[in-house]
């Protein structure tokens, strides 16, 4: 079957076409600027070259129009659209309500805007496209799958915030943490290369990209993770401060006499390594050849951005009890060894030591530690567009 996995933003639209059997990408792209001047289409057929397309797209349903033409044309077509099985949703927020990928139907598009006041950018933006989906493509089934899902397994003790528990009951507020599908992905496929059992291993899963965030995977189920209600809390990330004291904001407020709205656009858009490194960069590439260049900005932001993530690893250790192996992941996880020499040489206090020639692996998977090292360090490159079109095909086929 050929699986449409779509992952829709407010303004822009990613798609990949994926045969379910072959688990190969026949074709992936991304349509930009949706509802803004200069919208394109921007495609790879398998083993072609890349075609961009301006067109204008007033609205979703057009992109998605445009999608389903680039994916059949006469020309540069990959399919027809009757081989087209089924569409795969990436969700972000699934809230407690959905422990696992569904069948999209009434209830459950319901649902999705009942929580979509917990992820109010994204939610509304991924309806948008699931309705699109629906007109131009009816009778296909469709699958929802979340970001939160596999975070759904924590205990109280872990996602519970130190408020008034009226405030959890009432408005739901919570830990809920994201990547899920990324976090899932890479514990299974550890256990796959490890050779063991998902259920006897104890695991640390770094998914270290723009976005970051740790969890701690115990016998194949998330019991920490590092993110909360929002994509916020937790690391250091490209441009997100991760933790800080919540009396930051009104300070900030205080003394720049600045709206909430102007903070929480601070705190999400201009702080983390970006912010850090005096607005350097977001980019882990032009921080790590700054830090080298002796640059004390990008040092300053790589090593908070290290120290963080050090510090969670530390945190999940003692949350696990033991931990057997620690997976590094996504953008920054996946290629830049320079981070994950800096994160592994601190990783002493467990006994972990670093496989300096493996540790130049980029984007494949390897084990990176050393003989003598008491924990699994590993790359294990992430595939959340494969792991929506598994979960679509397993409810669809
Ligand atoms: P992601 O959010 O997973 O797509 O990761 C994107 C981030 O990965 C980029 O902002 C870069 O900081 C980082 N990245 C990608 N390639 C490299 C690389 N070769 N070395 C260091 N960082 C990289």
């Amino acid at each position: 079957m050929k699986i449409l996995v779509i992952n829709c933003g407010s303004s822009s639209l990613k798609f990949q076409l994926i045969d379910s059997a072959s688990e190969d990408v026949i074709c992936k792209g991304l349509c930009e600027r949706i509802g803004i001047d200069g919208s394109r289409i921007v495609y790879t057929p398998a083993g072609k070259d890349k075609i961009i397309k301006e067109s204008p797209m007033p609205d979703h349903n057009r992109a998605i129009e445009l999608v389903i033409e680039a994916l059949t044309n006469k020309e540069d077509g990959v399919v027809s659209l009757d081989e087209i099985g089924a569409v795969g949703h990436r969700i972000v927020h699934g809230g407690e309500k959905f422990t696992k990928s569904v069948v999209i139907d009434d209830e459950v598009i319901k649902a999705i805007e009942d929580v979509s006041d917990l992820a109010p950018l994204h939610n509304p933006a991924n309806l948008i496209g699931i309705r699109a989906c629906q007109k131009v493509m009816p009778g296909v089934p469709m699958v929802a799958v979340f970001d939160t899902a596999f975070h759904q397994t924590m205990p109280e003790e872990a996602y519970i915030y130190g408020l008034p528990y009226s405030y959890y009951e009432k408005y739901g507020i919570r830990r809920y943490g994201f990547h899920g599908t990324s976090h899932s992905f890479v514990s299974k496929r550890a256990a796959e290369i490890l050779g063991k059992n998902a259920a006897d291993l104890k695991l640390i899963v770094c998914h270290l990209g723009n976005g970051a965030s740790l969890s701690a995977v115990d016998g194949g189920k998330c019991i920490d993770t590092s993110m909360g209600l929002t994509p916020l809390e937790g690391l250091i990330m490209g441009t997100r401060t991760g933790d800080i004291d919540p009396s930051v904001v009104e300070f900030i407020m205080k003394k720049e006499n600045s709206t909430v709205a102007d903070v929480m656009n601070l705190v999400n858009k201009k702080s983390g390594v970006f912010g850090l490194s005096n607005d350097l960069s977001s980019d882990f590439r032009d921080l790590e050849d700054a830090y080298v260049a002796g640059n004390p900005a990008a040092k300053r932001a790589v090593d908070a951005f290290v120290y963080r993530v050090v510090k969670y690893i530390g945190s999940y250790t003692a949350a696990l009890g033991r931990v057997d192996a620690i997976c590094f992941t996504a953008g920054v996880g996946e290629n830049s060894g320079f981070v994950r020499k800096l994160i592994c040489d601190k990783l002493q206090f467990i006994g972990a030591t670093l496989n300096e020639e493996a540790n130049k692996v980029r984007g494949k998977e390897e084990i990176i530690s050393g003989a003598d090292s008491k924990v699994t360090l590993m790359v294990v490159p992430t595939n959340e567009e494969l792991a929506i079109a598994r979960d679509t095909y397993a409810l669809c086929k």
